[in-house]
């Protein structure tokens, strides 16, 4: 018998059909022997229509206000999740994060979960209940104000319950069937993987394919987690997100992902001293701009030099602002930005003891006629900063090439 925690996203709860098809298959988890904690985000689109409404009502909703709002979306879903069990006979309760003793620090909208005190949970489940959890939502020790986890939290919300339960495994069911090699949408014959590490996991996620929110990967991991990923429409297998063995360092290459969500920034002609690049990024953290690539190219008497960054899409114009005013302090030359970049990148654990991966890519991206603005490399990965237009031609053939089809 079995401890496990399912999490159903938005597509899973979007409509009353899709809520009862959660109760029965909770039901048959339950049938088998198992006992079940769901925890549940908002119907589809429910959050993006709050968060339309308080803009509606405000240029600048007040954040405390903000949560207060969003974790109503998952409160309906916990309870009519919770109803839709027990109309099937077992006995479910609905918890909202407060009741579920899931305790956070104060910073509203993206609050980070500091504590789960699990016996209530714990309580219900020893007495049969199916315990339904409200996703995104915790509360502040103390004063108990409420508070949400950020956009995709549920998943979050989901691990943590898992971990402090100690279940046995946490099933994230989504409207996909699991982690594919790259994106099906561009290349048809990607394969779901069975399994994969945490850490490629982390890596495909935080570079844009986004089957599950990048702070969930990093507390599985922590806490040693077993996460699968699913789908709610069928009884298809899915993806293991667990710990890395020995066969995963077989694999070279385990998936393609991609980001169309960065910009360049390019300052021209600084001067080569010490302290130039301390300034500029300085300037850059302290506008609460979060830098991924940074490369730098000296010119050939040494005196001046170009640095280049890229930021997410969204701050390219504060980066803009930003550097603009620093260049003009240091006498550069002029600042370029280019919002029509993508990162394309080749992730695998099996990297760390293989080599050629990188000369590979470069070449196969080289065979195809896409230039390369920028290289970023870790031990379990390479990214390639691009021409957007290229993207899903750098993927096709890059899937290719390193044989990932199924
Ligand atoms: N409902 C929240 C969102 O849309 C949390 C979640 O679905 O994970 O971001
Ligand atoms: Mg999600």
């Amino acid at each position: 018998m079995a401890l496990i925690v399912q999490k159903y996203g938005g597509t899973s709860v979007g409509s009353v059909d899709r809520i009862k098809a959660v109760a029965a298959r909770v039901a048959r988890t339950a049938a088998e022997g198992n006992r079940v904690i769901v925890v549940v985000s908002a119907m589809s689109g429910e959050t993006d229509k709050l968060i339309g409404l308080a803009h509606q009502v405000s240029s600048n909703p007040n954040e405390r206000e903000m949560d207060m709002l969003l974790s109503s979306g998952e409160r309906v879903t916990s309870a009519l999740t919770a109803m839709a069990i027990e109309a099937l006979g077992l006995k479910a309760r609905a918890l909202t994060g407060r009741q579920a003793g899931i305790y956070t620090d104060t910073v509203h909208t993206k609050a980070r979960i500091e504590r789960i005190a699990g016996d209530r949970i714990k309580k219900a489940v020893d007495d049969g209940y199916v315990v339904v959890i409200a996703g995104f939502q915790g509360v502040t020790e103390g004063e108990s104000e409420v508070t949400t986890l950020g956009r995709g939290g549920s998943d979050l919300s989901a691990v943590a319950v898992a971990a402090a339960v100690k279940a046995d495994l946490c099933e994230i069911y989504t409207d996909v069937d699991g982690v594919y090699t790259t994106d099906p949408n561009i290349v048809p014959d990607a394969r779901k993987l069975r399994k994969i590490s945490h850490e490629e996991m982390l890596e495909l996620a935080s570079l844009g394919a986004k089957v599950l929110q990048t702070r969930s990967v990093e507390f599985a991991m922590k806490y040693n987690v077993p996460v699968v990923v699913r789908s709610s429409f069928n009884d298809n297998p899915g993806t293991l997100v667990v710990e890395e063995d020995k066969d995963m360092e077989n694999v070279v290459v385990s998936g393609i992902a991609y980001d169309k969500n960065q910009a360049k920034i390019t300052m021209i002609n600084v001067p080569d001293r010490p302290g130039i690049a301390a300034r500029i990024f300085e300037a850059i953290a302290g506008a609460n701009i979060v830098v991924d690539m940074i490369v730098q190219n000296i010119s050939s008497d040494g005196r001046l030099a170009d640095i280049s960054f890229t930021v997410p899409k969204t701050d390219s114009r504060k980066a803009l602002e930003v550097t603009d005013a620093l260049a003009k302090g240091m006498g550069a030359q002029k600042v370029d930005v280019r919002e029509d970049i993508s990162k394309v990148s080749v992730v695998g654990v099996g990297m760390r003891t293989h080599s050629g991966v990188a000369a590979k890519m470069f070449q196969t991206l080289a065979g195809h006629g896409i230039n390369i603005m920028m290289i970023s490399t870790s031990e379990i990965k390479v990214s390639c900063v691009i021409d957007l237009k290229f993207t899903e031609l750098a993927v096709r053939v890059l899937h290719d090439a390193f044989g990932l089809a199924g």
